[in-house]
């Protein structure tokens, strides 16, 4: 994946700048909620907790006074003082509603009451209120929460004796009103729940009571109810509403003190402070990305100038220069960016001139040379055409001729169509001969094509053809031909029937030969044969440099063509007194020109003959190889042999053995491996120093002529 430089420093930048703040504001807004919370919690415990102390309090106050009251009333006082006592306690405790004094059986028999509070009323039957029931069964100090109309009221008896108990009706419709006053932030209240965890005081004005209708089973009044001391907890009613809480238990009544607040509210101040760090946060964010960016971009700036400079030098455009004045090393880098760049431009220009030069030069070859020289490319359109082949095409030079096709553009002709031809084959070694004009204005023309190489040797399809006037070469060629022709039959065939009339005279056949006149006709007869052999060799050496040596093939007796050679040579042997054996089976077979094999034979078997001392032995032999595909001659004698160092040279044009020469040219062997290879075959010598030499050549079995006119084995 490529990430750009530029976002490449962002990153970085950012993540430097960046993870300390995100980890800093991460950790002080939860430690400083984590604070806030806590100390909230906290302060609602200890309101929770002073209210119960409150409570506790009050209802302390009210008991000790009640009490007072009581005892006053068991003192043996007459009716008249004993009204006065209560009378003062209402006086003293303005909450009291009332004051009766209960018989056994319920019934109030003394009666005082507060006007302020309550109306005069009857005496009358309380043999059925809670409280009463609790106290006539023993119980001190039992105390009931009732409502009477809109008022809550506490009532508490107090059994004064066996017959008497005290009833005394306290409003709490005041202390309710206080309690109601205790809020906590701006909805938060406090509620005194009883036993069952029933409200019994609220703020009436703040929450309705349908509100608290489910308050016994909210998660905070059973932990207050179940608790034996302050606690706090957050919790969820039944309407998912988030609150939090705290309470403290009022023992004496079984009671507790809760306070109650929303969630949001109560943490209003760490909520906030969690926005504010948010909002900070992201102030911080957007300003590091916005200098980062700036910092990379003013960082990268000198680096894309650079890229785009270095983008310019790399497509050929060197007249670049950038301009950084960063006054660090990016301006040293940029400074010798531009020096490199004058330089690469002057030396492009330097080139330039000399790739001119180098053209003109070219041009001046092409367009001077004799040769015609065309080059077509890949789809073969003419590309470039010289003055010559324009001459020689009949192309007219007025007409552009680049990039359409030659048979577009030049004359339908021979040459034309030799070149079409050419061009297709375009083979290094093959060329085409066109023959022009009339008998006595007759032109050839030599067309060769070759494909164009490109640097790592593969062929780019184009092809350069190369047109040469060979009318010159043809009629030297011509004129060797004829020369050949000539001495062929002028100094080989007189020589020819000089041997034929020495070999008579040899015979007898001008009458009997005297010692000495058999002696002279002896030596006439080596030097006559020694001079034919030289001719033919110079003869056969002219034919096989114009590579005109073509093959007659038929089926031929190797065992008749080397015993012609043996007779050939016959008197040469004889004379000293070589032994030569002839093992060659009659029945062998093979399909090869015999002239030329025959020829073979006798230059191997003449060099055998010249080179082995007087009672030396030779022998001709051919068989079969190879499982019937080839026939191997071989020519042994037991001569001096050939140094190591001359096996493969001895068959090279002119090279003898030193201290070997005897008169002959050194051009035999080069012959013989010529008419060898003619016949698709091979020779080689085997030689052991002072034992002698073995002269070898295959010749494969089942040659035939092609059509154009190659051997081929089948
Ligand atoms: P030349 O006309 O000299 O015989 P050749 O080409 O026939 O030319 O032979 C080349 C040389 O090879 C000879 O000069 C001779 O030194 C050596 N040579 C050829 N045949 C024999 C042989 N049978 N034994 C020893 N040397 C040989």
């Amino acid at each position: 994946m490529r990430i750009r430089l530029l976002t490449k420093f962002v990153l970085v930048m950012g993540a430097l700048a960046l993870t300390p703040a995100i980890y800093m504001a991460a950790h002080l807004s939860t430690v400083s909620q984590k604070g806030i919370q806590a100390s909230v919690l906290e302060l609602h415990t200890s309101l929770a907790g002073a209210l119960a102390d409150q409570v506790e309090a009050y209802l302390k106050v009210n008991d000790e006074k009640i009490l007072f009251a009581a005892n006053s009333l068991m003192q043996d006082l007459t009716w008249e003082q004993k009204q006065l006592v209560l009378r003062s306690l209402i006086d003293t405790h303005p909450d009291v509603m009332d004051i009766s004094a209960l018989n056994r059986r319920g019934l109030e028999v003394i009666k005082v009451y507060n006007p302020k509070l309550s109306a005069e009323s009857p005496l009358a039957n309380r043999s059925a209120e809670e409280g009463f029931i609790a106290a006539a069964s023993g119980r001190h100090n039992a105390r009931v929460v009732a409502r009477i109309g809109d008022d809550v009221v506490l009532l508490a008896y107090y059994p004064l004796n066996e017959s008497v108990i005290l009833r005394v009706a306290v409003s709490l419709v005041a202390f309710s009103e206080w309690i109601g006053s205790k809020q906590a932030g701006g909805t938060g209240f406090a509620v005194i729940v009883d036993g069952k965890g029933e409200p019994l005081f609220y703020p009436r004005e703040l929450v309705s009571p349908e509100t608290l209708t489910d308050l016994p089973r909210w998660p905070i009044v059973a932990a207050a109810l179940q608790s034996k001391s302050l606690g706090s907890s957050e919790f969820s009613d039944a309407q998912r509403r988030e609150l939090v809480g705290a309470y403290a238990p009022v023992r004496s009544m079984g009671w507790a003190a809760v306070f109650i607040q929303p969630r949001d509210e109560a943490y209003a101040a760490s909520l906030e402070m969690r926005r504010t760090s948010r909002i900070i946060l992201i102030i911080v964010v957007a300003v590091t990305i916005i200098a980062s960016l700036l910092m990379a971009r003013l960082l990268t700036s000198p680096l894309l100038s650079l890229t785009q400079a270095a983008e310019s030098v790399a497509k050929g455009a060197f007249d670049v220069s950038v301009k950084i004045s960063t006054r660090d090393e990016l301006q040293d880098l940029a400074e010798t960016f531009n020096k490199m760049a004058a330089r690469l431009q002057a030396y492009a220009a330097l080139q330039i001139d000399r790739l001119v030069a180098e053209q003109r030069k070219t041009q001046a070859i092409l367009y001077t040379i004799d040769e015609g020289i065309l080059l077509s490319d890949d789809r073969s359109n003419l590309q470039l055409a010289n003055r010559r082949a324009l001459d020689m095409l009949a192309i007219d030079p007025e007409v552009p001729f680049e990039g359409k096709p030659l048979s577009e553009v030049a004359a339908a002709s021979g040459l034309t169509a030799a070149v079409a031809d050419s061009a297709a084959q375009s083979k290094p070694e093959a060329f085409i001969d066109v023959e022009l004009g009339e008998a006595k204005s007759r032109v050839f023309f030599r067309v060769r094509s070759l494909p164009v190489k490109i640097a790592d040797g593969a062929s780019s399809g184009a092809v350069v053809t190369a047109l040469r006037d060979v009318t010159f070469e043809k009629a030297l060629d011509k004129m060797k031909d004829d020369f050949l022709h000539n001495i062929t039959h002028d100094l080989r065939n007189p020589l020819g029937s000089v041997i034929g009339f020495v070999e008579m005279l040899l015979k007898g056949g001008a009458g009997e030969l005297t010692a000495q006149q058999r002696t002279i006709i002896l030596s006439m007869q080596r030097s006559l044969s020694r001079q034919l052999s030289l001719i033919n060799n110079i003869l056969d050496i002219a034919k096989m440099d114009s590579g005109r040596t073509q093959l007659q093939l038929k089926s031929v007796s190797p065992a008749e063509f080397a015993a012609r050679s043996m007779g050939m040579l016959e008197s040469l042997y004889i004379q000293k007194k070589l032994n030569v054996v002839l093992a060659i089976p009659p029945e062998l077979k093979l399909t090869a020109d015999s002239d030329l094999l025959e020829r073979v034979i006798t230059n191997l078997l003449g060099n055998a003959i010249k080179y082995t001392p007087a009672g030396g032995s030779i022998t001709i032999g051919a068989e079969e190889i190879e499982g019937g595909k080839a026939v191997r001659f071989c020519v042994a004698d037991t001569g001096p042999g050939i140094p190591e160092a001359y096996l493969t040279r001895v068959f090279e044009k002119f090279e003898q053995v030193t201290g070997q020469r005897s008169g002959g040219t050194g051009l035999g062997l080069t012959i013989t491996k010529h008419f060898v290879e003619a016949h698709l075959g091979r020779i080689w010598v085997e030689s052991e120093l002072g034992k002698g030499s073995r002269f070898c050549f295959t010749v494969p079995q089942g040659l035939a002529v092609a059509e154009n006119g190659a051997v081929v084995a089948s």
